[in-house]
């Protein structure tokens, strides 16, 4: 049996689309994985079979994200809002401060978390725009001696994102990089560490990826919990205590998804067009619909935006869902609608909700 039907035009946030591919492989090899007879959900975490999965799957990473040998690749659980935590408990003294650039509520928890440490100070924000835009490189003032400094690179719910990244001599960058990991290339060597939840650009929820450079590593305060302590992990390949298992072979398999695309350049380029189909229909639309970002911090991963009358913008939710068209309403702090298109989100899919938008204002102008 293959699922090829019925597949819903899905612009969820994330847990998110997945290749239709990668579920109809993993699909087939479920009840007997490589011919171990078992399911990789039934193998042990320890066996030949899955650490090939799991190793494979950090090679393929490194690999595809151009990550250079001075990173570690870690798979971690607890989801990036633990890494919020982990990081200012390993990087973070009492005595010390930490500079947070503020693009949006996610930052705003990281923000949070750190002060259970020490001292973070906000670097730039945007807040008082409703988060509509990153800050520019002159707004952003670093603490002198900071422990690191923190950014969102994408930011979920407001659909803004970092075009360049800022630098920040020789104080470590952190990129909280959940919504727009493996979407288009990074100098990875810019950041002392990256990290993200894998169920938007990278598989099914469950698995976080982190990638943190070895001499940073270094800094860690020691005197931490062991599973809470990045060197745990680092010395045990990730495979300390039982992982995600069954998360970490998807992943693998996204992976692969994404080598057979054609690499990171690829899925690029596609992300560009599909995000231009939408955002498109937007500026055509002589204020029928807008945007919420500003062009200049446009995502490409969430586009968001609102119908200008409200009473059509309900109206256009309601069609939207009766024409097959999923997790188009707005994050609930936000509002109106967004539309989430990563990496796994088919080009297709993009130029349905692109005709739909265009078809929905010939109709109701
Ligand atoms: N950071 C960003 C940018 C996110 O979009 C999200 C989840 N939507 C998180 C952090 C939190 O991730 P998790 O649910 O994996 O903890």
């Amino acid at each position: 049996m293959t699922v090829t039907s019925n597949r819903a035009y899905n612009f969820n946030a994330g847990p998110s689309a997945l290749p239709l591919e990668v579920l109809q492989k993993a699909q087939a090899e479920l009840v007997d994985f490589k011919e171990t007879g078992m399911s990789v959900m039934e193998l042990s975490h320890r066996s030949a079979t899955f650490e090939a999965v799991h190793n494979e799957a950090i090679a393929r990473l490194r690999k595809l994200y151009d990550i250079p040998e001075n990173y570690e690749v870690l798979f971690l659980q607890g989801g990036a809002s633990l890494q919020f935590t982990m990081i200012p408990m390993n990087f973070l003294a009492q005595d010390q401060k930490a500079s947070y650039i503020q693009t949006g509520a996610w930052s705003e928890k990281a923000f949070k978390e750190a002060k259970f440490f020490g001292t973070p100070v906000e670097a730039a924000s945007t807040k008082a725009n409703n988060y509509k835009n990153i800050p520019t490189v002159e707004e952003i003032q670093v603490e002198q001696n900071a422990a690191y400094v923190h950014l969102t690179s994408n930011n979920t719910i407001f659909g803004t994102q970092w075009k360049t990244f800022p630098t920040t001599g020789d104080v470590p960058l952190i990129a909280d990089m959940s919504s727009d990991i493996l979407s288009k290339k990074v100098d990875i060597s810019n950041f002392a560490m990256i990290y993200a939840g894998a169920q938007k650009n990278l598989g099914p929820s469950g698995v976080t990826v982190v990638i943190i450079r070895k001499d940073f590593l270094e800094k860690a305060n020691p005197n931490i919990p062991t599973m809470l302590k990045y060197d745990t992990h680092v010395a045990n390949n990730s495979l300390y205590n039982t992982p995600p298992t069954f998360g970490i072979y998807m992943l693998g398999e996204v992976l692969k998804w994404v080598e057979e695309q054609g690499g990171v350049d690829t899925i690029e380029k596609r992300n560009e067009e599909k995000a231009k189909l939408i955002y498109d229909a937007i500026d055509q639309s002589n204020g029928f619909y807008y945007g919420h970002a500003t062009e200049d911090s446009r995502s490409l991963m969430n586009i968001t935006f609102r119908v200008a009358d409200e009473a059509l913008e309900k109206k256009f939710l309601a069609e939207a869902k009766e024409a097959g068209f999923v997790g188009l309403n707005g994050h609930r702090s936000v509002g109106g609608c967004r539309a989430s298109a990563y990496n796994s989100v088919p080009v297709e899919t993009c130029q349905a909700l692109a005709d739909f938008m265009v078809k929905f204002q010939q109709d109701n102008q």
